[in-house]
C-alpha cells in the first residue's frame, strides 16, 4: 500500500466514523424527540378515555334520571320528596360529567359543540323534570293530564341529549384511532430520517476524501513527472502547480530549484566556454613568440658556421636581441598566468614600501623610451617632481606599464599623456590616449577576466591585463576606472590612497 492508497485509505475511514458518529447522535435525538411526542399523544389518548367514559357515565345518568320520572308517574302512591333526591343527584352527576368532558375536549375539534348540545337539552330536560315535581305537588286531575305529556317531551330530549353524547363517543373513538395510527406510523420517523441524513453525510464526506485524495495523487504524480523529465536533462520544464498547499508550495520549491539548476548550469557552460577559449587564445599567443624564437635561433646557429664566412657579430647582436623581446613577451604571459592563478586562489600578495611614485613612473617611460618610438607615440608628461605613496612598487609598476602598453597598442601614432597629481585622499595617477576609445556598454566589462572589445581585430592580447591591474589597485585600497567615448580616446585612473 503506497502513499496515496494509504492516505485515501484513511479519509474514507474517517468519513466513515464521522458519518457513523452522526448515525448515532441523530438517533439519539430522534429517540428523545419522539418519545416526547409519543408522550403527548398518550396523554391526549388518555384525555380521550375520560371523554368517553364522562359521555358514558352522562348517558347512563340521563337514563337514570329520566326513569326516576317515569317512576314518579307509573307509581300513583310514591312519595315526590323521595324521589326528587335522586332524580336531581342523577341530574347532578350528568351534568358535571358533562362539564368536566367539555374541559378536556378543548384540544379535540368538533366535539365541544355535541356536548353543548346535550348540556343543553339535559338543562331543557331538567326544567321539564321540575315542572313535573311541581305538577305531582299538586295532584289534580289537570296534572295527571299534564305529567304524562311533560314526560314525553322529557323523552324526547333525553333521546337528544344521549344522541349528542353517543355522538361524542364516537368521535372520541375516532379521534384515539388516528392517535394511534399516528404513533404507530411515525415510531420508524426517527430512524428514517437519521438514515437519509447519515448515508447524505457518509456520502459526503466521502466525496469530500476521495477529492482531495484525487487532488494530492494528481500534484504528485505531476511532481513525479517533473522530477522525470528534469532527471532525464529537460530543464526547461515546469511542474502543473494545482493548489497552494503544502504540495503546491513544493512544487514551486521544485520549479525554483530546477530554475536555479538551470542558472548555474548556464554559468558553468559559460565559464567551460570561457576557458576553451582563454586556452586556444593561450595556445595561439605563446606559439607566436616561441616560432619567433625558434626561426631566430635557427638564423643565429646558420650564422655561427664555421665553414663560412666570419661571424658578422653586429648581425648576431640583433638576432639575440629580437630573441629577447620574444623571451619577454613569453615572460610577460607567463606571469600574466601566475598572476591569475595567485588572484584566483586568493594569494595575490603586497610588499608595501613607501615609494616614489613620480620617480618609478619616469623610469618606466625611460625603459619605453624605444618601444614608445616603435609605436609612434610622443608622450607628455605632468607629474611633481616627487610623490610619495606606501605601495608593492613591483606591483603598481606593473599596473602603469599595462596600461602604457595598452594605450600604445589600441592608438598607435597617437598622444599619450600621463599625468600625476595628489589630493588630502588619493594619488592619482592618468594614462590617456587619443585613439579609438572603448563603447560605454563595454567599459565594465573591460576589467573582467578574458574579455577584450574587440577580439578579432589585429591587436594580440589575453584580456587578463586590466583584470590583473583591477585587483592589484583594489588590493591596495584604491580604484581602477576609465572615463571614454569611442573616437575620443580613453582615459584610465589609478587611486591609491596618499
Ligand atoms: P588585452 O590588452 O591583453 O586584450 P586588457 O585586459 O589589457 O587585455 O584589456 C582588455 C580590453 O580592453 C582590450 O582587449 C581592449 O579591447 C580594451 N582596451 C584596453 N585598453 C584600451 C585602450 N587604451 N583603448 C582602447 N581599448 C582598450
Amino acid at each position: 500500500v503506497n502513499f496515496v492508497q494509504k492516505t485515501s485509505l484513511i479519509k474514507r475511514f474517517q468519513g466513515l466514523t464521522f458519518a457513523f458518529c452522526f448515525l448515532l447522535l441523530l438517533v439519539a435525538a430522534g429517540t428523545y424527540l419522539s418519545s416526547q411526542t409519543f408522550l403527548v399523544n398518550l396523554r391526549d389518548l388518555n384525555d380521550v378515555n375520560a371523554v368517553t367514559d364522562l359521555a358514558i357515565q352522562g348517558t347512563e345518568n340521563i337514563v337514570s334520571a329520566r326513569l326516576t320520572l317515569e317512576k314518579l308517574n307509573s307509581t300513583p302512591n310514591i312519595d315526590s320528596k323521595q324521589l326528587a333526591p335522586v332524580y336531581f343527584a342523577s341530574h347532578q352527576q350528568a351534568d358535571s360529567a358533562i362539564e368536566q368532558a367539555i374541559k378536556l375536549t378543548s384540544k379535540f375539534p368538533g366535539t365541544a359543540h355535541l356536548l353543548k348540545d346535550a348540556k343543553t337539552s339535559l338543562e331543557e330536560m331538567n326544567k321539564l323534570s321540575q315542572h313535573i315535581f311541581e305538577l305531582r305537588k299538586v295532584d289534580s286531575p289537570a296534572s295527571r293530564e299534564l305529567i304524562p305529556r311533560d314526560l314525553l317531551l322529557v323523552k324526547q330530549f333525553e333521546l337528544d341529549s344521549t344522541e349528542s353524547l353517543r355522538g361524542v363517543q364516537i368521535a372520541m373513538r375516532k379521534t384515539g384511532n388516528e392517535i394511534f395510527s399516528s404513533v404507530y406510523h411515525s415510531r420508524f420517523l426517527p430512524f428514517w430520517v437519521a438514515l437519509i441524513l447519515a448515508v447524505f453525510f457518509s456520502g459526503f464526506a466521502l466525496f469530500l476524501g476521495l477529492s482531495s485524495t484525487r487532488r494530492v495523487e494528481r500534484s504528485l504524480l505531476n511532481l513525479l513527472e517533473a522530477t522525470e523529465k528534469v532527471a532525464g536533462g529537460d530543464l526547461n520544464y515546469q511542474v502543473k502547480i494545482l493548489s497552494s498547499d503544502e504540495i503546491g508550495r513544493l512544487s514551486m520549491a521544485f520549479d525554483e530549484m530546477v530554475r536555479s539548476l538551470a542558472l548555474s548550469m548556464q554559468q558553468v557552460q559559460k565559464a567551460v566556454a570561457i576557458r576553451d577559449e582563454f586556452l586556444s587564445i593561450a595556445s595561439h599567443e605563446l606559439k607566436t613568440p616561441i616560432t619567433s624564437l625558434k626561426m631566430q635561433m635557427q638564423f643565429a646557429r646558420l650564422m655561427v658556421n664555421p665553414k663560412k664566412a666570419p661571424l658578422d657579430l653586429e648581425k648576431l647582436g640583433s638576432v639575440l636581441d629580437m630573441s629577447n623581446v620574444q623571451i619577454d613577451r613569453l615572460t610577460k604571459l607567463v606571469d600574466d598566468f601566475l598572476d591569475v592563478t595567485r588572484i584566483e586562489a586568493g594569494k595575490l600578495t603586497f610588499d608595501f614600501v613607501q615609494t616614489d611614485l613620480s620617480k618609478m613612473i619616469q623610469e618606466v617611460l625611460n625603459r619605453f623610451h624605444d618601444a614608445l618610438a616603435a609605436a609612434h607615440c610622443e608622450v607628455k608628461t605632468y607629474f611633481p617632481p616627487t610623490l610619495s605613496v606606501s605601495c608593492d612598487p613591483f606591483r603598481i609598476e606593473q599596473v602603469f606599464v599595462n596600461l602604457l602598453s595598452n594605450a600604445m597598442k589600441y592608438s598607435p601614432g597617437k598622444l599619450i599623456e600621463v599625468s600625476l597629481d595628489h589630493d588630502d585622499q588619493f594619488a592619482v595617477l592618468s594614462v590617456k590616449d587619443h585613439g579609438a576609445g572603448i563603447p560605454i556598454e563595454k567599459q565594465k566589462l573591460i576589467f573582467d577576466r578574458f574579455e577584450r572589445v574587440f577580439p578579432d581585430q589585429n591587436v594580440t592580447g589575453l584580456g587578463l591585463g586590466l583584470y590583473i591591474s583591477k585587483q592589484i589597485v583594489e588590493g591596495h585600497h584604491g580604484e581602477l576606472s576609465i572615463i571614454s567615448s569611442p573616437g575620443q580616446g580613453a582615459t584610465f585612473q589609478v587611486k591609491l590612497p596618499a
